[in-house]
């Protein structure tokens, strides 16, 4: 039996050597340098005992005992070092060392104790037939014991405390290896007190150490490590399903339910053919391969990208795994984004790019079709947004909006969008284009926002698009270049585009060219028309604008004067004028005329740009005429934009000592309103009320009233367009004060002007 147990121990030796030796090979961390110690410990535990059970010498088995006691002394002591270093508690290195020098001093007191047996003693028992060598303490002998005790109950603690701290997933980490230490602690009791040979502990401690360095270096961490990735799959957002090679399903993680929205297992059982179906086969190789599927739920549309991978073990089929995602999100998302790229936000129809984009499309697939661009908006929309405010300008732009899907819905090829701010375009082919329908539906719109006092325009350039190869762009602008040419010209709200628009807007981007230079050369000139009183007395003139044009000749101010309006140069173009008028009133003054009168038009567009009142306070000055003959004529539907400023500018002026006119009075939707707010000097009425043959009684009526409304006021009228005899008649009949018109004069050049009336 002795001779077995020696050879069983002997292998475990080997084995113990072996283990030894591969811990050696490995990157040496603490943990890997404690193991090996503690191996160390355990190879100078087995050699004393093999001794042991082969010696009949009482001495030689008294000095293995003696060695025995020694290695175990260590071995407990690496125990303990080896639990610290494990369980990463630093508290306890500082019993390292005292449990270190403890054990020298133990290990030299056993060596000088061998002699005199002063410790132990030891024995022949019989057990289970057989005679071993055991040893008994002394009371001595107990010291030792509860120290080495002392070091392996204090590694199993700090084992304890340690999975009992640490996570649920690390528990085993620790609890394994406490576990075996409890054994061999007990094995060492039990074979005390119960008198059995050391052998039985030794194989305990050998195994046990075995087992330990599994524990540590292979099992745990792998375990721990499939642990983590379980969790960690667990926790993503997207499904992970693992199928084996025989189809059956191995692996579904939390976030395939959440992703997929089928609950739990059973759902999917058979999911490895649903999800093979929408993936071929084929495709199924070593590297991912997916695609994103769509799945209508009851709550609305889902996206999953789905990916698999076939899994290959030295080229053997050992199962499938698909990564499931759920998209939906960001497909959406994206395609938020493309539509806010693509469609004007307020109206939800095409923005200006896309709507380029898709009418050159239509163009380019019906090569054979003849299509026509219609450029619509509204005359005056700033006043219109001034009158009625943002939401309700924004409610006109969706209303309108939705009047172009429902009226064209039906029509095929056909797109629209709104561009900038008020201009709505259609493209459409011509054979389907209706004029009238286009009006009735203008007026349909128009309808909801006219009042009594603001009748809303809305009109529209078309264009035949007889060129389908120009810019998107230049299309474009031809329709909108028709749809300007409306302004003011009431009675038509929808013009074709022609080749004399096509001029017509040529011929302004030249002299908008040509402005500054024509300022310079003194092209841009003052013509006069005379104002008389009741007397028949001529009191003063109206400056008016000409171009004396190098090339074209006397251009009329209807011809450039709108359009300087609408790109903010008319300011450039005042000023010229208001100082030729007040070279002309100094001229005057000088040769003793000082009671004759400049009036000069202000335009809205320079109530913005200029200090209106600092410029004509300097001029005055400059030119050192009374401000009382320079007379301002400022458009009702100018003083309107922004009454409260302009209220207060009139007064100003006025204190300064000008003379303000309200032009064009009647003309707006407000006129007489605006009357309790604003103290003007004189009101100069609209020539339509003297043009008007169609109503004369009211026009006749309504110029009355506002005569009469003025003398009430304390204002001086004047009534423009006077161009007959009977217009004078009635006009002095009524009481009003000055008159300027054809009938007088047409306006005249200023040498013209003085040769007739200075
Ligand atoms: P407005 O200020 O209302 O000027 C009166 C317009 O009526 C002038 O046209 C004048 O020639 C015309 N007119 C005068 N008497 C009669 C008549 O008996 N019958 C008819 N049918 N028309 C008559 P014009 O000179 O063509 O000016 C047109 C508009 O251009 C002016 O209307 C004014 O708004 C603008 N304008 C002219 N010169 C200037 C200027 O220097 N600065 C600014 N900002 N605007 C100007
Ligand atoms: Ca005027
Ligand atoms: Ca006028």
């Amino acid at each position: 039996m002795q001779a077995t147990m020696t050879g069983f121990l002997l292998l475990l030796l080997v084995m113990n050597s072996i283990m030894i030796f591969r811990l050696s090979d490995r990157k040496s961390t603490d943990i890997i340098k404690h193991l090996r110690n503690m191996a160390w410990g355990v190879a100078g535990i087995i050699v004393p005992e093999m001794v042991i059970l082969l010696t009949k010498d009482r001495r030689i088995a008294y000095y293995a005992f003696t060695f025995y006691y020694i290695a175990f002394a260590w071995y407990g002591m690496m125990i303990f070092r080896f639990s610290v270093s494990y369980s990463g508690y630093q508290l306890f290195k500082v019993y390292k060392s005292p449990l270190f020098w403890i054990t020298v001093i133990e290990s030299g007191a056993l060596i000088c104790g061998m002699f005199s047996e002063q410790f132990f003693t030891i024995t022949h028992v019989r057990w289970y037939n057989h005679i071993y060598w055991i040893s008994r303490g002394f009371s001595i002998f107990y010291g030792y014991a509860i120290i080495s005790g002392i070091a392996l109950v204090g590694a199993i603690a700090i084992l304890i405390i340690a999975a009992t701290q640490s996570a649920k997933i690390y528990r085993l980490k620790y609890s394994g290896i406490a576990i075996i230490l409890v054994m061999m602690a007990v094995s060492c009791v039990t074979s005390q007190i119960q008198h059995q040979p050391i052998w039985v502990q030794v194989v305990c401690f050998a195994f046990g150490e075995m087992v330990i360095v599994y524990m540590a270096v292979h099992y745990a961490p792998k375990k721990l490590n499939q642990r983590v990735m379980r969790f960690v799959a667990d926790k993503l957002n997207d499904g992970i399903v693992l199928y084996d090679d025989e189809h059956q399903l191995q692996l579904v993680t939390a976030g395939y339910s959440d992703a997929v929205g089928f609950k739990g297992m059973q759902g999917i059982s058979n999911e490895e053919l649903y999800w093979s179906k929408v993936i071929s086969e084929a495709n199924v190789g070593n590297a991912w391969n997916g695609r994103v599927m769509s799945v209508a739920r009851d709550d609305g549309a889902y996206y999953y990208e789905i990916q698999h991978m076939a899994l290959n073990e030295d080229g053997k089929f050992i199962g499938i795994v698909y990564w499931i995602r759920n998209v939906t999100e960001s497909i959406k998302s994206y395609g938020e984004m493309v539509h806010r790229a693509n469609f004007d936000e307020l109206t939800g129809i095409y923005n200006e790019a896309h709507f380029h984009e898709m009418a050159r499309k239509l163009l380019e697939e019906h090569p054979d079709t003849d299509f026509v661009m219609t450029c619509s908006s509204i005359e005056k929309f700033r006043v219109f947004k001034e009158l009625f405010g943002r939401e309700k300008y924004n409610d006109y732009l969706i209303r309108t909006a939705e009047a172009l899907r429902t009226g064209l819905v039906h029509i095929p090829n056909c797109v629209y969008g709104r561009i900038g701010e008020s201009d709505f375009y259609i493209m459409m082919p011509k054979k389907v284009f209706d004029s009238q329908q286009l009006l009735d539906a203008i007026d349909e719109v128009a309808k909801v926002y006219s009042t009594n006092n603001f009748g809303l325009i809305i009109k529209a350039g078309v264009y035949e698009i007889t060129e389908p190869s120009q810019d998107m762009l230049a299309i474009c602008n031809k329709a909108s270049m028709a749809c300007d040419t409306i302004k003011g010209n009431y009675g038509k709200r929808i013009l074709w585009f022609d080749e004399s628009i096509q001029k017509e807007s040529m011929r302004r981007e030249r002299y908008n060219a040509e402005l500054s230079k024509a300022i310079e050369h003194g092209e841009i000139q003052i013509y006069l028309q005379p104002q008389v009183d009741k007397e028949g007395k001529v009191i003063g003139a109206e400056a008016l604008a000409r171009w004396v044009h190098r090339e074209d000749g006397l251009i009329p101010p209807a011809h450039f004067i709108p359009f300087f309006e609408m790109n903010g140069r008319i300011t450039e173009l005042d000023i010229c004028i208001w100082r030729q008028a007040c070279e002309k009133l100094k001229e005057w003054k000088e040769k003793g005329r000082d009671d004759l009168h400049i009036s000069v038009n202000i335009s809205a567009k320079d109530l913005y740009a200029l200090d209106i009142y600092e410029h004509h306070v300097s001029l005055v000055k400059e030119y050192s005429i009374d401000a009382r003959n320079l007379k301002l004529e400022i458009t009702e539907s100018a003083i309107i934009n922004d009454l409260k400023q302009h209220v207060r500018l009139v007064e100003k002026l006025q204190e300064a000592g000008f003379e303000i006119e309200m032009d064009d009075f009647g003309s707006a939707y407000s006129s007489f309103n605006m009357l309790k707010d604003i103290c003007v000097d004189v009101l100069k009425i609209d020539m339509k009320f003297l043009g008007d043959t169609e109503n004369e009684d009211r026009s006749h009526a309504i110029l009355k009233s506002i005569v009469d409304l003025s003398k009430e006021l304390h204002m001086k009228t004047v009534a423009e367009g006077v161009e007959t005899e009977e217009q004078l008649n009635f006009l002095k009949e009524v009481g009003c004060d000055i008159y300027q018109g054809y009938y007088f004069s047409k306006p005249m050049s200023v040498a013209d002007f003085e040769a007739k009336y200075l």
